[in-house]
């Protein structure tokens, strides 16, 4: 018999597909050619059972929602310490590729916005394979699949990455970027066009939900302390200028990318995720947001309340 869990989704989907407001990312020329139409949701246990309604099988580019697994790697790579030396964790309340810094240390207020992402990527040890490489190696532990990179995304934002140069100059001449700006750049626009679907995103969810172990596999990706670092970040920082509204209504740790899609991620419980490309004016998914205020709703995944 078919889940009544699979049907409550595709409702969802039914009862969200009026909302067509913002606009497919247009700085990203591969990403402005994106069907905007296109819709997906999934959802994974922490026992590894995932539900998925829409376009499911359905590949895009993970962009930022690649922020808080980089960080993750930065962590595990140098120790917690070492990563807030270089990386603060305080939203910053300004939009996501804002050209700053925190005044008083001269670091990236948190890893979630561009400055900070760029400044963890550069962290990244790479003597025996690149940056690049570990990130796709921890894609692909996460997910239980071979994840690579969308080429043509990687090109098209490589060719239109001026804003992220320029950030990461301002990182390097403030002391704060670990690499030089040209590879440190490259390195996290890779990051960013890893190819992925909502059902990836929904075990890599369930994984940080799971204190680090992935639910199929049952191993131990990430350690428990990392696993509540990147939670705690996402959740006061992973929807940029809009975190605050976020948590008040959907109540969830976060993280949103150009691409259109959202992970949410209930601690102990269940990762959350959706994919619509139009985006709002803070870069997030604006069917997605809706979405996921439906799904926290319906299904009571507000952290704040009491029941
Ligand atoms: N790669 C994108 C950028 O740097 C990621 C931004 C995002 O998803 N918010 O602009």
């Amino acid at each position: 018999m078919r889940s009544p869990i699979l049907g409550y989704l595709d409702t969802v989907i039914e009862e969200t597909a009026h909302i067509s407001a913002g606009d497919v990312a247009g700085y990203i020329p591969e990403l402005a050619a994106a069907d905007p139409d296109r819709v997906a949701i999934a959802l994974c246990t922490v026992n590894g059972t995932v539900y998925s309604s829409g376009d499911v099988d359905h590949r895009f580019s993970i962009q930022s929602m690649s922020k808080p697994f980089a960080y993750a790697l930065a962590i595990e790579d140098h120790g917690l310490g070492a990563v807030l030396d270089n990386v603060g964790v305080e939203p910053s309340g300004e939009a996501f590729n804002e050209l700053s810094l925190d005044p008083e240390t001269g670091k990236p207020r948190n890893p979630m916005i561009n400055a900070g992402a760029i400044a963890t990527h550069a962290l990244l040890k790479s003597d025996e394979e690149s940056s690049v490489e570990r990130m796709l190696k921890l894609f692909s532990q996460l997910t239980g699949r071979q994840i690579d990179i969308e080429e043509a995304v990687a090109a098209s934002e490589l060719g239109a990455g001026d804003r992220n140069l320029g950030l990461a100059h301002l990182l390097r001449a403030a002391g704060a970027l670990a690499q030089e700006p040209g590879p440190a750049v490259e390195g996290y626009i890779r990051q960013c066009a890893a190819s992925v679907t909502v059902r990836d995103l929904a075990l890599m969810a369930a994984t940080l939900a799971n204190a680090g172990v992935q639910p199929e596999t049952g191993e131990q990706v990430l350690r428990r302390q990392t696993t509540r670092q990147v939670l705690s970040v996402m959740a006061s920082c992973g929807m940029y200028d809009a975190a605050g509204d976020w948590l008040s209504t959907v109540g969830i740790p976060a993280k949103s990318g150009v691409a259109g899609g959202i992970i949410g991620v209930l601690p102990g419980q269940i990762g959350v995720v959706v994919f619509s490309p139009r985006l709002d004016p803070h870069g997030n998914s604006a069917r997605g947001i809706e979405m996921m205020k439906r799904l926290s709703e319906d299904l009571g995944l507000h952290l704040m309340d009491t029941g």
